[in-house]
């Protein structure tokens, strides 16, 4: 007789649903249920044909120790982190990359043999979707960077490593510019909101119109497409006007002021068209939305976690809002996690916990 005899076959287990096997990993954050990212992480694992999955975890801030420490008895394999949880997630690592060092701030932990290895995918993902989706490359170009938060720092940090001529930063406030300005005080200068006028690059890293921000309403179901792939052009399509007018000032900054010549990035994804970004596009400037990001950087993401190439192509069709592939959880869990450690910026340290 099957084990499930019994259990009504409505609610039977399907070979798709996780095994006793499986690897999981997942997202923590407070809010949580706005994210792609188990959509977007469960789809890549399933094309692979890895028997892992990805879950969201909603942990309270003040409760990231705990979480992370269950986590890590549990067994999980890897967690993604998002607000407000980067700057503790570091902290509480027992190993950290480079970038982490620099930025004081994680969105990724791997667990690895009673380790807990912080990485930051944020900087290096933005580098991928400009360079790879938006054909653009930051080095001897002007930038500039609106908001000095985790993703701001992580933009700044990555646009001076990339070889950026100049970055000006333009904050609401002035301490965590100069915070921000100080990871490359060689190329970095805190601004005022004119500055960008005339910038090759305008990166929009505030949460101001974010759906989960509470600032905007939900957005209707066909909103959330996205409408530009990474090989194609970074021009949005977007249904221009729709947007709230008078919401697309930012600290300061008028996306009227950019035009043709001119890429302007906005990090959030949700709504996938904020007035900010359609007022740049209205005035001719090439606008991109932060999916790319959320793409690439969970792409690195799964490449840490299992060593193995994630599927690029249907990543992009679960937040393009296709459907994701019909689930067939695989057999593999990938390769040894010491390969996928040699992969990443890991630098070993001696001791179980590094000086803050
Ligand atoms: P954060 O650490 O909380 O920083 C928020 C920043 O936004 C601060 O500089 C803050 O200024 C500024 N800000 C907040 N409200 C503002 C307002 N009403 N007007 C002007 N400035 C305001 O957040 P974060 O982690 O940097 O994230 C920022 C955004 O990037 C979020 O929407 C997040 O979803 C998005 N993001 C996207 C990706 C992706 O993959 N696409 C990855 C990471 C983050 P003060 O310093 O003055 O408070």
């Amino acid at each position: 007789m099957s084990e499930f005899a019994e259990i009504p076959a409505r609610a039977r287990p399907m070979a798709a649903w996780p095994a006793s096997t499986t690897a999981v990993a997942g997202v923590i954050g407070f809010p949580v249920r706005h994210s792609l990212s188990p959509l977007l992480q469960n789809a890549a694992f399933a094309a692979m044909g890895l028997d892992w999955s990805y879950l969201a975890f909603e942990v309270a801030p003040g409760s990231l120790d705990r979480a992370v420490a269950g986590a890590a008895a549990l067994g999980l394999r890897g967690l993604s982190v998002t607000m407000p949880h980067k700057d503790a997630a570091a902290r509480l690592a027992t190993r950290r990359s480079r970038q982490v060092r620099r930025l004081g701030a994680a969105n990724t932990l791997t667990f690895d043999a009673g380790t807990i290895f912080a990485e930051s995918c944020d900087g290096a993902g933005l580098l991928d979707d400009l360079r790879v989706g938006a054909g653009f490359d930051p080095a001897g170009q002007r930038c500039g960077v609106i908001g000095a938060g985790g993703a701001g720092r992580a933009a700044v940090l990555a646009l001076a490593e990339a070889g950026a001529e100049e970055i000006v930063i333009v904050n609401r406030t002035v301490a965590p510019a100069w915070r921000s300005a100080a990871l490359a005080p060689q190329v970095v200068r805190v601004g005022r909101p004119a500055d960008l006028r005339g910038m090759d690059l305008v990166i929009q890293a505030t949460p101001v119109a974010m759906v989960s921000s509470g600032l905007v309403g939900e957005p209707a179901p066909a909103e959330r497409a996205q409408p530009a792939e990474p090989a194609q052009s970074a021009q949005l399509t977007g249904p221009a006007g729709s947007a709230e007018e008078g919401a697309a000032i930012i600290a300061g900054v008028d996306p009227s002021w950019f035009g043709a010549g001119q890429l302007v990035v906005d990090l959030v994804y949700d709504p996938p068209f904020t007035p900010f970004l359609l007022e740049a596009q209205r005035q001719g400037a090439t606008v991109r939305n932060g999916l790319g990001m959320l793409v690439y950087q969970a792409a690195r993401q799964i490449r840490l976690w299992t060593g193995a190439e994630p599927p690029l192509s249907v990543m992009w069709g679960v937040v393009s809002g296709d459907s994701p592939p019909a689930v067939a959880h695989g057999t593999a869990t990938g390769p040894a996690k010491s390969s996928s450690f040699e992969s990443s910026s890991f630098e070993p340290i001696d001791g179980t916990r590094e000086p803050d």
